[in-house]
């Protein structure tokens, strides 16, 4: 059991959330309310009947029916609506500052215009108190020509969107897959991130670094197993965007305390705390870090480093992101 003391720092302490799937932050509630909206039929009688479907068993079921709770998104008003009701849950967690993914390809495939995706998103973010950043994800099960299609349509919303990512089924895409159009949002000046590691192997996380040059690894649980990849990612402080619920739900992790994400810490690794999809894997930030500090023997000095970690990692300006670390050490120097 935590301690009052730990528990309420972990709620209270300022963070980022650096890996977030806005579409994954669908509560059925809201899926239900926009099929209605929208006219659109589902196969599920009730909201209890959606949210009973959420017992999967691995990536590719939970992505089943993640693809088919995104299919009410449709206006510019929907995309907006669900931004913000994740925006409103991040905000009561104490979330200072969050960089989104959104998949445009699970949009632009029902035909739905790149537009309304990107400004219904960009436009909850500029509305909300938290600070707030988009990355476009690519998904990986897609053609790399489909990539590269999904950029071109983009570029004319660049300002919108930060960072380039790569989600969706890792085992069988690996990241050399998409070796030139990681090339190409290279020479467009934007941040690059990849998933890896999670389902993959090892050498996923190696050629992410190494072929797609990005700056950090969402996942990247399974880096313990090799040993010379850990010791580098240590050398280097490649930030991995951990998310303890999601990986417990989908089994890469049977039991949250066989996480290892103390081992990471330990090993000196650049280790945040995040909610992936949280709608689907059963909560946000600080119930991802309240079951992880419930099940591994971490403290408040784990707490303040993980806080760290997460504005340390973000693509911020030196001065902000300095002014965030300021502000963890000032909450932990008052408790
Ligand atoms: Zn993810």
């Amino acid at each position: 059991m935590l301690n009052d003391q730990l528990r309420a720092a972990l709620q209270h302490m300022p963070k980022a959330e650096l890996h977030i799937h806005i579409e994954g932050s669908l509560e059925p509630e809201l899926i239900f309310a926009l099929a209605e909206r929208n006219g659109v039929a589902l196969n599920y009688a009730s909201v209890e009947e959606l949210r009973a479907a959420y017992a999967f068993t691995d990536l590719q079921s939970f992505l089943d029916i993640y693809y088919a709770g995104a299919s009410v998104l449709l206006q510019e008003q929907d995309f907006y609506d669900m931004t913000a009701a994740y925006l409103a849950r991040a905000e009561a967690d104490n979330v200072r500052h969050c960089e989104i993914f959104f998949d445009p390809q699970t949009h632009t495939a029902r035909g739905v215009p790149m537009r309304t995706v990107i400004d219904g998103i960009h436009r909850a973010c500029q509305d909300s108190p938290v600070s707030a950043t988009l990355i476009l994800s690519f998904l990986r099960h897609l053609s790399e020509e489909d990539a590269f299609a999904t950029l071109e349509a983009a570029l004319p919303l660049r300002d919108k969107y930060i960072g380039i990512g790569l989600d969706s089924s890792e085992v069988g895409n690996p990241p050399e897959k998409f070796a030139r159009v990681f090339a190409r949002c290279k020479e467009l000046g934007f941040h690059l991130v990849a998933h890896a590691g999670e389902e993959g192997p090892p050498a996923y996380i190696s050629t992410a670094l190494d072929v797609l040059k990005v700056e950090r690894i969402d996942h990247g649980v399974r880096c313990l197993e090799d040993a010379a990849l850990t010791a580098r990612l240590a050398r280097e402080q490649i930030a991995l965007t951990v998310c303890p619920l999601s990986n417990v739900k989908l089994r890469v992790f049977d039991k949250m305390e066989q996480h290892n994400l103390l081992a990471l810490l330990d090993a000196g690794l650049a280790v945040t705390v995040n909610s992936d999809d949280p709608a689907y894997f059963g909560g946000y930030m600080n119930d991802n870090f309240i079951a992880t500090f419930e099940a591994l023997p971490l403290g408040l000095s784990h707490a303040q480093r993980l806080a760290r970690n997460s504005f340390a990692a973000a693509f911020l300006p030196a001065g902000q992101k300095q002014k965030y670390l300021d502000e963890v050490d000032a909450f932990f120097a008052a408790l």
